[in-house]
C-alpha cells in the first residue's frame, strides 16, 4: 500500500499528510475549500503535493487508502464516489495510532470531551508523566506522532473520528454520556450515533479500562447488548458503585481502582455544576488506574482552571453575572448550565438548529428563566416551544444586541447566560467567534 490520499486540509488532514510523508508514503492532499496560509506552508515544507478549491477525481480515486477529515460528510459527491468504489477510508486517529506505542487515554461523549481531556492531561502533567494532548484539541495527533515522543496521549475523540477507526485500541477509554447530537450526520437515527460512540471500546482487552457513566440511559442500554472484555469502571451520582469506579458519599466524591480509594469534597472541585462532577470523577478514576498519588489527584481537581467558552464567568455588571457557555451547542449541555446556575436567568439561545428537541428544558424555563433572548437567523423552533413558558422572549441578530437586550431585561442578582443549544454558523464563524463577540460586548457594557 503506498498511495495515501488525504481529504481535507485542516489541522488533522495536514498532520496526517506529514506523518504519511515521514513514513514514506506517496501522499496527496485535496481540499474542496481554501487552506490556511500556515497549512499551505507546512505542506510545502514537507514537499507534499496538494490541491485546494476542488477535488480532482483521478488524483483521489487511485488511492490505496484515504484519510478523511472528520468534518467531511459522507453525503458529499466525492465521498459517495469513494464509497461506491469500496475504497478504504480511515480517520487521522486510526492512521496515527498505527505508529504510536504510547499509552492512549481516549475520551468521548456528547458533552464534556474537551473539559475532561484537558483535566486528565493536567492531572498527568502534574504527576510528572511525559504526556501529549491531541484529538480535537490543539496540534493534531498525527502531527505529534510524527514530531514528538510521548509516553502517554490523552485523546479527545468525536464520533466522526471514531467512525473512521477500526484497529485502534485505547488503553483507557472514557465514555462520558450519549445524548442526541449531530443527528444530521447519522441519518437522524440515534442508534447510529450510539454505535459510533461505542467504537471507542473496540479491540479493548481484559487489562484495558473502560470508564463510563452508569447514570446515562443510552450508555447502559447499549452495554446490555454487548460483551466487553475490558475492566469496567462506572461513574455514578445516583448509586454507590463501591469498588472500581466513582460515586458520591454524601458531599464527597469517591474514586476507586482495586483496593485503593481517593476522596474529595465536591465543593473543593474547581469546576462547578453537576456535569463537571462526572468529568472530575472520570479524571479521578483515571488517576487511580495510573497509580497517581491522591495528593496529586486532589490538587489537580481543585486547581484546574477550566476552559474558555464553557460556563466561563465573564463579568458582573450592575449586579448581573454574565456567563459565556458558547460551546453549549446541544440541548443536554444547556440542561446542565441551567441546572447549575442559582437564581433567575436571562437565557441567550439559538443559532443553527441540529434537530433539537427542547422538551427537557421546559421545567427550567418555567422556574428559572426570566427572559429568553434569541440569537439566531431562524428562531422559529425556540419561539414556538417556549412562547407560553416565559414572560418575555425577544429576537436579536448580533452578540452586541443580545447582550444589551439581556442587560435591559435582567435584574440585580440575575445571571445572563449565553448557552445557545445550537451551532453558530448562521451569524458567526464558529462557537469561539460567538463567545468572543459576546465577551467583547459584555466588556463594553456601561454599568
Ligand atoms: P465537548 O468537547 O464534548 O463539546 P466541552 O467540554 O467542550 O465538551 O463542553 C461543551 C458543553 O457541554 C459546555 O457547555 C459544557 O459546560 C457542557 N458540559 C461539559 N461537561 C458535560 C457533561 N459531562 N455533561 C453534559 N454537559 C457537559
Amino acid at each position: 500500500m503506498n498511495r495515501t490520499v488525504i481529504l481535507g486540509g485542516g489541522e488533522s488532514g495536514v498532520g496526517a499528510a506529514v506523518l504519511a510523508r515521514i513514513k514514506g508514503f506517496e501522499v496527496f492532499l485535496s481540499d474542496n475549500g481554501k487552506l490556511s496560509d500556515a497549512n499551505r506552508l507546512c505542506l510545502t515544507k514537507y514537499g507534499i503535493p496538494f490541491e485546494e478549491g476542488g477535488h480532482t477525481r483521478d488524483l483521489i480515486l487511485n488511492a490505496d487508502e484515504i484519510i478523511k477529515s472528520p468534518g467531511i460528510a459522507e453525503t458529499v459527491p466525492i465521498m459517495r464516489e469513494i464509497r461506491s468504489r469500496n475504497l478504504h477510508v480511515i480517520s487521522e486517529i486510526e492512521f496515527a495510532g498505527r505508529y504510536c506505542t504510547a499509552k492512549k487515554i481516549c475520551i468521548t461523549g456528547s458533552n464534556g470531551k474537551t473539559t475532561t481531556a484537558s483535566l486528565i492531561y493536567f492531572l498527568l502533567k502534574n504527576a510528572g508523566l511525559n504526556v501529549g494532548l491531541a484529538g480535537n484539541i490543539g496540534k493534531s495527533y498525527a502531527y505529534q506522532v510524527a514530531t514528538e515522543r510521548f509516553d502517554y496521549y490523552v485523546l479527545e475523540l468525536s464520533s466522526f473520528q471514531l467512525d473512521g477507526m477500526y484497529s485502534f485500541r485505547a488503553d483507557i477509554a472514557v465514555l462520558l454520556n450519549i445524548t442526541p447530537d449531530h443527528l444530521d450526520r447519522y441519518n437522524y437515527n440515534f442508534d447510529n450515533y450510539v454505535n459510533s460512540k461505542f467504537r471507542i471500546t473496540q479491540n479493548m482487552r481484559h487489562d484495558d479500562c473502560f470508564i463510563f457513566c452508569s447514570d446515562d440511559e443510552a450508555t447502559v442500554e447499549n452495554l446490555k447488548t454487548m460483551a466487553l472484555e475490558a475492566r469496567m469502571l462506572p461513574l455514578s451520582q445516583t448509586e454507590t458503585v463501591g469498588k472500581d469506579g466513582a460515586w458520591l458519599d454524601g458531599d464527597k466524591l469517591v474514586a476507586s481502582c482495586g483496593d485503593s480509594e481517593f476522596e474529595i469534597f465536591t465543593d473543593e472541585l474547581s469546576l462547578i455544576g453537576r456535569h463537571n462532577v462526572y468529568n472530575s470523577m472520570a479524571a479521578a478514576v483515571t488517576g487511580k488506574i495510573l497509580n497517581i498519588s491522591n495528593s496529586v489527584i486532589r490538587s489537580s481537581l481543585a486547581g484546574f482552571k477550566g476552559i474558555e467558552h464553557r460556563l466561563e464567568k465573564v463579568r458582573k455588571v450592575g449586579g448581573i453575572e454574565f456567563i459565556n457557555d458558547s460551546k453549549a451547542t446541544n440541548v443536554n449541555s444547556v440542561w446542565y448550565a441551567l441546572e447549575s446556575i442559582p437564581g433567575k436567568i436571562v437565557w441567550i439561545a439559538g443559532g443553527t438548529d441540529k434537530g433539537n428537541d427542547y422538551s427537557s428544558l421546559c421545567n427550567f424555563v418555567k422556574e428559572k428563566v426570566r427572559a429568553i433572548v434569541c440569537l439566531g437567523v431562524d428562531n422559529g423552533k425556540i419561539l414556538e416551544r417556549f412562547r407560553n413558558l416565559t414572560p418575555v422572549i425577544v429576537e436579536t441578530r448580533s452578540a452586541r444586541e443580545a447582550v444589551e437586550k439581556s442587560f435591559e431585561l435582567g435584574e440585580p442578582g440575575d445571571t445572563v447566560l449565553l448557552s445557545p443549544a445550537c451551532a453558530s454558523f448562521d451569524l458567526f464563524e464558529n462557537y469561539e467567534d460567538r463567545g468572543r463577540q459576546f465577551k467583547k460586548a459584555v466588556e463594553e457594557l456601561e454599568a
